[in-house]
């Protein structure tokens, strides 16, 4: 019967990925070799038994711009240049020697550039066993002597493992030993010189919680990936050393199980440290014969050595090894020493040695990049592809990724400046690499067998060859003690000793006692065997209950187990959750935190808005108050402006009035004169005639005064005397004027009735009588125009020459009012075109008649007279003057004035006063004096009084101490 039972790899990824969500990440540890030289540079330190520092040499510092780069780099641990294999052994493999006793899976590899002590930490050196050969030492003192007999264990060509029964695997050990020269089992070290003395017996270890009840069996294999090809170093080929063959490589294939193994690949059974190592060396020299031959770089492959653990529980009896195939476990340590890390450029090859080390160097760029992948996967929860497929040494290993199980890494470094460059990309991937994290493996079911038995069978075995050799043993000697009791309860044999042939009472005695004693030896035995029967039944019950009662142990234990899992995991799931949630209220007390900053910032910018709008508020009152203010002094200066205007044009109206009355008078004296000439000898023409012949506008007109002293002047110079006069002089009618011309003389001649001769000429001779008493309305008319004349204006007037003798003398003090009769009355004379103005300061005379105009009867009934005269100063403001004068009686019977006294009121505005005075002392924009200054005190006074061209006025209107500026 050749039953056999596949074992299932426990590589296996469960179908659907299980509830095992446990991940720990690759463990990444460091190891520093010494420098080669002590004279070298160095570019690592060691800080912490965690942490290294890379210090930049000088020369590169030099090349980059003196870029200090000083950086540190973590690790699970750092092993200084001190630390001893066995110390490595103890932290980095030992862990995974255990697991792999315990049905898990490992990978451990070397990384790093060449040189920098890959192949030291993996193999080791003589005297030095690194962790390959510490590895296996360990597994063999674990599973020693529990291991399976050779051939049990029988892998199938698939990655499967097969259970062989006693008798196939007999024979195919009887056919390996008949193949074979090699002895069974090596009695002595026969280790290879140059692999001696790995390992010294003190540092023999060995794995805790080694399932007795397990038959054991360790599968190495031993293969080379290079330039991406896979060579299988135990190989047994006939060697032809006379054409040699090449090795032939390997391909990848993927199990049922979606391992990834290397189809038809050696898997040699090992049954000792030495044996699997002489394995392991076998394929070593087999890979340097290669090197050598094919002229390769060792450096340039990656060396991958394979340990397979099958483990299967021992049958019931405790004796066999269970004949199932799902009991099987495989579990596989994997030991890389990588390849050279380093870059194409340095190793300075060429041609198809470049190709080679381009195809190492994309391997390592492959594992670089999956690494890459698989951690931002695992970090940003992406689901990229890891590109394993890219190369074999990725597509071997992909399942410890991707599965489950344990992945450890040495960066082995040489701390010397030269490597600094490749020892920083180096750095690099180790850091990234310890970002990945793999699948926890996690703890395979146990069989449902009881505990302890193969002790137990051992036990029994012992016994029965204790018990063997005790009944082969004491032949001839005594009896035991029991069975001499029991013969010693059997009837005695009476007397055998014959006396004689005819002794016939000897015999039949003794044939009788031993007749009686196979009597009783035949009950005995029937007893015996009803006893033993009846034993063996009990025994049998007993042992079907004890197994029974067993197997419900186991299977509570198994439940057990079952529960504390559960339990462990819950408890772990707890611990996830604390820790979440207490990284969450961290969180939250972070936000709670901002959050209160950000209140805080809202309620000061919302207590700013509050200011804000406040002043806002606050500015737009005080903007409408300035806009109200504003409007008022607007409508205020438009108010002053336009009453400004109103009298400005007023003052213009009457300058041009005035202007048209000189021109008018002008054209008259102009016609006068021609007509004089004409009319020579003639009648002069009565005045009242000549008034006659004035418009009547001309008598609304204010006109010009010529001056008594100027009158000689030309009339066409008529407007210069106006500035040219300087002073006001009262006028004496005694006093000749030197420029009265014929004309006028004549006609004051003719009024005063002299001479009569002239008189006589006149077509209508007036009343010479009335003439010397009174005036006639006309001519007294005339005359009132003539005083209002009196400040002298305008010169060779013949009208003029004609009242300067009529208003000759006023007589003041015949005609003075008396003061005491009734006190002074006084004629409040404000002219209607003047311009109310809000002063303050205002003339109060008491019982004053106050008129538009003076009038004749308002004069008679006063004795004093008050003009309120406006005009505009040099600054451009209106000024008021209070022009007082005496009235008197004129001997003609009418009223005369004579001014005596000015008071004058100025209002002015602050803020065109300024201006304005600047302006005054210059002339207009056109270099025309200014429009006041014409309009000075006197010519207004003529004209308050011209206009009353018709009153009876007499003669004596006088301006007194007055000075006029002078024009420039
Ligand atoms: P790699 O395999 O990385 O190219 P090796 O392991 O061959 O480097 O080491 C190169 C040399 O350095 C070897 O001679 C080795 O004995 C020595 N060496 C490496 N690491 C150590 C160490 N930790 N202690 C002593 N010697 C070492
Ligand atoms: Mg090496």
């Amino acid at each position: 019967m050749n039953r056999q039972a596949k074992g299932k790899t426990p590589r296996r990824p469960p179908p659907k990925k299980t509830s095992n969500n446990q991940k720990d990440p690759v463990g990444v540890y460091c190891r520093v070799r010494p420098l080669g030289a002590d004279d070298e540079e160095c570019c690592i330190e060691v800080i912490s038994n965690t942490t290294i520092q890379l210090h930049a040499p000088d020369g590169l510092k030099a090349n980059r711009n003196g870029e200090f780069k000083e950086t540190q780099y973590s690790f699970k641990k750092v092993f200084g240049i001190k630390t001893t294999q066995r110390e490595l052994f103890e932290d980095v493999a030992k862990p995974l020697v255990e697991d792999l006793i315990h049905c898990k899976n490992g990978l451990l590899f070397t990384y790093g550039v060449t040189g920098s002590g890959k192949t030291h930490t993996m193999t080791g050196s003589p005297g030095q066993g690194g962790l390959l050969p510490r590895s296996l030492d360990m597994i063999f003192n674990s599973i020693g002597p529990y291991q399976a007999k050779r051939y049990v264990f029988k892998p199938d060509d698939k990655n499967g493992m097969e259970v062989q029964n006693q008798v196939d695997a007999l024979l195919d050990r009887q056919k390996r030993d008949s193949q074979s020269t090699v002895p069974k089992t090596p009695t002595t070290r026969r280790i290879d010189p140059e692999f001696a003395d790995m390992i010294s017996p003190e540092d023999a270890c060995r794995a805790d919680g080694v399932d007795e009840d397990s038959s054991y069996s360790v599968f190495v294999s031993y293969i080379e990936i290079y330039n991406n090809y896979i060579y299988d170093l135990l190989e047994e080929t006939p060697f032809d050393p006379i054409k040699p063959k090449p090795p032939q490589s390997k391909i990848l294939r993927e199990d049922q199980n979606h391992n990834m193994y290397v189809a038809g690949c050696t898997e040699v059974e090992v049954k000792s440290t030495e044996e699997a190592f002489e394995v392991f060396w076998r394929g070593q020299k087999k890979r340097r014969i290669a090197n050598t031959q094919l002229n390769r770089e060792s450096s340039r492959s990656h060396s991958v050595f394979i340990v397979k653990l099958a483990q299967a529980p021992l049958d019931a009896d405790g004796d066999n090894v269970l004949q199932d195939k799902n009991q099987v476990n495989v579990s596989q340590l994997c030991l890389v020493d990588l390849a050279g890390s380093e870059r194409t450029s340095r190793t300075r090859a060429e041609g198809n040695r470049l190709r080679e080390a381009g195809n190492i160097n994309q391997s390592l760029m492959t594992l670089r990049t999956c690494i890459e992948v698989l951690r931002e996967n695992q970090m940003c929860g992406t689901n990229k592809m890891v590109p394993y497929r890219d190369s074999k040494v990725t597509h071997l290993f992909k399942n410890y990724f991707d599965g489950e199980g344990k992945v450890r890494m040495v960066v082995c470094v040489n701390p010397k400046a030269d490597d600094y460059e490749e020892t920083l990309l180096v750095m690099r991937f180790a850091e990234m690499t310890q970002e990945v994290e793999v699948a926890r493996p996690v703890d395979r079911p146990i069989c449902g067998f009881t505990a302890g038995r193969r002790q137990r069978n051992q036990a029994f075995k012992d016994e029965l060859t204790r018990r063997l050799e005790e009944r082969g043993g004491p032949v001839d000697g005594e009896f035991p003690t029991v069975l001499n009791q029991l013969l010693q309860s059997f009837p005695p044999l009476p007397p055998c000793e014959v006396s004689g042939p005819n002794d016939d009472v000897t015999l039949p005695r003794l044939i009788e006692a031993l007749e009686k004693r196979h009597r009783i030896r035949q009950m005995m035995i029937a007893e015996y065997n009803k006893t033993a029967n009846m034993l063996k039944s009990v025994l049998q019950e007993q042992d079907s209950n004890n197994l029974s009662k067993e197997n419900f142990i186991h299977e509570q234990r198994g439940k057990l187990g079952e529960k504390d899992k559960m339990i462990q995991n819950q408890k772990n799931e707890i611990d996830r959750l604390e820790k979440k949630s207490k990284m969450l209220e961290y969180k939250i007390d972070i936000l709670q935190k901002t959050t209160n900053i950000y209140e805080e910032d809202k309620r000061s910018l919302q207590h700013e808005l509050e200011s804000r709008e406040q002043r806002l508020q606050r500015e737009m009152s005080e903007k409408r108050r300035m806009e109200s203010r504003m409007q008022g002094i607007v409508t205020d200066a438009k108010l002053k402006w336009e009453k400004e205007c109103e009298r400005r044009v007023n003052a213009k109206q009457l300058e041009m009035q005035n202007k048209l009355w000189v021109k008018d008078e002008k054209l008259k004296q102009l016609k006068a004169i021609v007509t004089e000439g004409k009319t020579e000898n003639r009648q002069p023409q009565r005045p009242s005639r000549e008034k006659d012949k004035v418009p009547p506008k001309r008598s609304a007109s204010p006109s010009p005064v010529p001056s008594p002293y100027n009158g000689s002047q030309s009339s066409l110079s008529s407007l210069e005397p106006i500035y040219n006069f300087s002073q006001t002089v009262r006028p004496d009618p005694h006093f000749p004027r030197p420029g009265s011309v014929s004309v006028a003389s004549c006609i004051s001649e003719w009024e005063q009735g002299v001479p009569q001769s002239r008189r006589q000429g006149s077509q209508s001779p007036p009343d010479s009588r009335k003439r010397a008493q009174g005036l006639p309305d006309s001519l007294s008319r005339r005359r009132g125009r003539c005083w209002a004349r009196e400040v002298p204006v305008q010169p060779a007037d013949v009208d003029l020459e004609e009242t300067d003798h009529w208003t000759g003398a006023p007589v003041r003090p015949l005609h003075r009012r008396s003061h005491s009769a009734g006190g002074e009355r006084w004629v409040d004379h404000k002219p209607s075109s003047n311009v109310e103005l809000d002063t303050v300061l205002q003339a109060n005379i008491p019982k004053a008649i106050k008129v538009n105009a003076p009038n004749e009867k308002a004069l008679s009934k006063c004795d004093k007279y008050l003009l309120t005269h406006q005009e505009v100063a040099s600054d451009g403001e209106i000024q008021t003057k209070l022009i007082k004068g005496d009235v008197f009686k004129t001997r003609g019977g009418g009223q005369a004035v004579q001014f005596t006294d000015i008071e004058t009121l100025k209002q002015e505005n602050p803020v065109v006063a300024s201006s304005r005075k600047r302006r005054s002392s210059e002339s207009g924009p056109d270099g025309e004096p200014m429009e006041g200054d014409w309009t000075d005190v006197e010519t207004r006074c003529s004209v308050a009084l011209e206009m009353r061209a018709g009153s009876n006025l007499g003669p004596g209107y006088q301006h007194h101490g007055y000075s006029k500026r002078r024009k420039p």
